[in-house]
């Protein structure tokens, strides 16, 4: 068992909520793998410039392969699961696939949404349980760690304020935030310059908020340089504070 299984929803999901963790594991050389449910054809917004809307499934592909490049990710998967329509596809299914992915990387950890879907996201909510229930399926003690997605307060201060460069109310994005958090990792600026040039893959998906936060350096620290997580198992090895896999520490 080795390395890490990022499992998400939607192209540019990998890189907004886990690109720091998946960096500072790509780095070091170890093997992290993605599942990505969806193609992300629900989230048009006009852009990038001069895009037509009956290609933005084509056009989020392009992005999450050129996300994934810029991560370092070793390989993915991008599913055709319907975006906004997780929840009602056969969850049976979705489960399973998860597993045989389990099964064949045998990760140390596995990543996932957990059931708040940080702002409640109904295919994150769908994902995270399928995620869930996959990992349970493994028999001890082959059994990957398992960390959730999450948001703490100072997290939820960032949002706040970037939402403001937007002129968007502060409370546009409805944050489940918690009290507790297992693990924060805290990215280096350097880092943080790295998980930028992910994010900015995914041209079709960047609010002005993200054009913008460019010109506040402490507000791109403070929010792309911060991701909580939490633990749900104990089995070992699992994330150090440092936010790597125990063995690699
Ligand atoms: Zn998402």
């Amino acid at each position: 068992m080795s390395g890490l299984l990022v499992v998400m929803a939607h192209p540019d999901d990998e890189s907004m909520a886990t690109g720091g963790l998946i960096l500072r594991h790509t780095r070091e050389g170890i093997e992290v793998n993605l599942i990505c449910a969806t193609r992300g054809e629900k989230g048009w917004g006009g852009k990038p410039p001069g895009a037509r809307k009956e290609d933005l499934a084509q056009i989020r592909t392009d992005e999450l392969e050129a996300a994934a490049s810029a991560l370092a990710i070793t390989a993915y998967e991008l599913w055709d699961y319907p975006d906004g329509g997780v929840e009602v596809s056969d969850q049976s299914e979705i489960t399973e696939r998860i597993r045989r992915q389990i099964s064949s990387h045998a990760p140390a950890v596995v990543v996932g949404w957990g059931p708040d879907g940080v702002y409640g996201h109904p295919d994150h909510i769908a994902m995270g349980r399928c995620t869930d229930a996959a990992v349970a399926a493994i028999p001890e003690p082959n059994r990957p760690a398992l960390y959730h997605v999450a948001v703490d307060a100072p997290l939820a201060d960032f949002y706040r304020e970037a939402l403001k460069l937007n002129g968007q109310d502060q409370d546009a994005l409805p944050l489940v935030v918690k009290d507790h958090v297992d693990l924060v990792l805290e990215l280096t600026p350097e880092e943080v310059q790295m998980k930028l040039r992910a994010i900015d893959c995914h041209q079709s998906q960047l609010e002005i908020w993200r054009l913008e936060i460019r010109n506040h350096p402490h507000l791109l620290q403070q929010g792309y340089g911060r991701e909580p997580y939490m633990a749900l198992s104990q089995v070992a090895p699992a994330l150090t504070a440092a936010g790597l896999l125990g063995e690699f520490a």
